[in-house]
């Protein structure tokens, strides 16, 4: 894996409050309570602009998501040079199809039969939220962090992920400057399928390497 890059005086961006965003459910339905009295509050003495704020929420949680990254995916696995270009450099690839917001900090790893690729940020939780927009607990979790270095194989099974003894598993650690989107392998059964259809079976878990996508079956 990896060299752990940490250092001390290391400046994680945490702009995104991904280290914070989610928790206990009855302390996230106190945390909307203060925010929506906050957000009230605000409103009324004229310093923020209620639509302003709509705005910022919709583009956690529209804009920026899985669906980026399935969108990467799903034009890497029909276009053959835009996938060398991706694995080359995530944000001019994305620029060439109009996604202009990725920024520099994103590496594209490709799973292939050899060698399964699988993302952690064991020090805490840093996500190429660019692409996957915010991270699920289980990332944060200290058991995942601390596991999947050592077990990957093991952390994987508790996904419903078993790999050939033959693949190499390679466990990578984001830091706030090196983020990590997993192009997972192009299920059989997709043949002959639109771009968008194929975005659309892409999975956040599979992006970052905790899942593979399953063969689709087609229905006679
Ligand atoms: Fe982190």
């Amino acid at each position: 894996m990896a060299d752990h890059d940490h250092d001390d005086d290391h400046q994680h961006d945490h702009d995104h409050h991904h280290h914070h965003g989610e928790g206990h459910a009855s302390e996230l339905s106190e945390m909307q309570i203060r925010v929506r009295a906050l957000e009230t509050i605000l409103a009324q003495k004229g310093y923020v602009d209620p639509a302003a704020l709509d705005e910022i929420v919709e583009t956690y949680e529209k804009r920026i998501g899985p669906h980026i990254g399935a969108k990467l995916v799903a034009r890497a696995w029909v276009d053959e040079d835009f996938k060398k270009e991706l694995l080359k450099d995530v944000a001019i690839a994305s620029e060439r199809i109009g996604l202009t917001e990725i920024g520099s900090h994103v590496i594209a790893l490709e799973n292939k039969p050899s060698v399964h690729h699988v993302v952690v940020c064991t020090l805490c939780s840093c996500y190429p939220w660019a692409v996957l927009g915010l991270p699920p607990t289980w990332y944060k979790s200290y058991a995942y962090r601390s596991r999947v270095v050592k077990e990957p194989r093991k952390v994987l099974a508790d996904f419903g992920t078993t790999l050939p003894d033959t693949t190499e598993i390679r466990v990578w650690d984001s830091t706030a400057e090196t983020r990590f989107i997993v192009i997972p392998q192009r299920p059989v059964g997709t043949e002959g399928w639109s771009e968008e259809r194929l975005a659309s079976i892409v999975s956040r878990d599979a992006m970052v390497g905790v899942t593979v996508l399953q063969p689709v079956i087609q229905e006679a």
